[in-house]
């Protein structure tokens, strides 16, 4: 049976998946080993290894079967995969500024491999979980999590971008002053940009940014004594809860989300607007709510495209391998491999 192999290389942990020619994923859950990342590109290239020939012997794959494995990991790297020559939170070690890492892991393991970044890849994943792997569908994810992540899939495909920034949908500017109730509201992003999607709809911006804002608009709620960090991992929880100060937070972050995918639907005209990531792992009447108030967030649109469908990204944690592993099926495809 020929599979192609996705590889997740975060900083702490590297996730695999296996899935085979007819798109059916023979691993379930997560599937990890530890990443050795900072110990620089020999050691981690070998753990990569060691890790996939486990990863095969606990699904029952000899390594001869593997036909392409599909690699993601955290940018910034180029559209090919050579790793930042500044180095980067999680490719700290000296040996790493400049890597290919594509090229590395195909020298190490004897098979094609391809890349992607690992907000393109969970991007890849949403769109597959929708529309197969022989898609030609346009779709936008936007994965909230410590940032803003996500991508761009048009016409079945990720968009790169010439540097490998394409699909940085975080740093995209939105007009967040017509989100009524954040008045005076001066939301800053990492990046330096004032007003971008990150910097309004992220576990980032709920600390930085909205948690400060709204604590001081809700006099005697909880979150006056307690920092506005550990507050931001309370808010969701809270808000499912009906807590009236957590859910004006959720609401910003979807009104925001609402004027970025307008912004989409103009530019694409996509099949479907993906939103994925911790914010929404919650019951389905919350996300059901949150998806809701995105629509609400967005100025009306031609009736041709009012019906776009707005949908929950599954499987969080394993995102990133599944659309690595989705990006090596359709190269193996292309090139009659599998
Ligand atoms: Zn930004």
């Amino acid at each position: 049976m020929k599979v192609v192999a996705g590889v997740d290389l975060g900083g702490t942990a590297i996730n695999y998946t296996i899935v085979d020619v007819d798109e059916r994923f023979l691993i379930e859950g997560l599937c990890e080993h530890p990443s050795l990342s900072k110990q620089g590109p020999q050691v981690c290239l070998a753990q990569i290894e060691e890790g996939l020939k486990i990863a095969l012997a606990l699904s029952g794959i000899p390594f001869d079967d593997v036909v392409a494995v599909g690699l993601d990991t955290p940018g910034p790297a180029s559209a090919s995969g050579v790793l930042s020559a500044e180095g980067s939170t999680n490719f700290i070690h000296a040996d790493w500024a400049g890597f290919d890492i594509r090229k590395g892991l195909e020298a190490r393991v004897g098979r094609p491999v391809t890349y992607l970044n690992d907000g393109n890849a969970g991007a890849l994943w949403g769109h597959f979980a929708i529309f197969g792997a022989a898609s030609r569908e346009t779709s936008i994810s936007a994965v909230i999590g410590t940032g803003l992540g996500g991508g761009v899939i048009v016409d079945g495909n990720v968009v790169k971008g010439r540097m490998g920034f394409g699909g940085e949908l975080g740093h995209v500017l939105i007009p967040y002053q017509s989100i009524p109730g954040i008045e005076g509201m001066l939301p800053q992003c990492n990046c330096g940009r004032i007003g971008d999607l990150e910097s309004l709809c992220s576990l980032t911006a709920i600390t930085q940014t909205l948690v400060p804002y709204f604590v001081s608009r809700y006099p005697g709620h909880e979150f006056e004594k307690i920092e506005a960090s550990k507050a931001a991992k309370l808010v969701r929880g809270m808000a499912e809860q009906g807590d009236p100060m957590s859910l004006e937070i959720f609401r910003v972050q979807a009104r925001a989300l609402g004027l970025f995918f307008d912004e989409m639907v103009n530019i694409f005209d996509p099949d479907a607007l993906i939103i994925g990531g911790g914010a929404l792992e919650t019951g389905v009447d919350f996300q059901r709510w949150f998806i809701a108030e995105t629509r609400a967030g967005m100025p009306s649109q031609r009736e041709e495209q009012a019906g776009i469908p707005i949908h929950v990204m599954p499987n969080g944690d394993t995102a990133g391998a599944r659309g690595a592993a989705v990006e090596a099926l359709k190269f193996a495809r292309q090139r009659g491999l599998s």
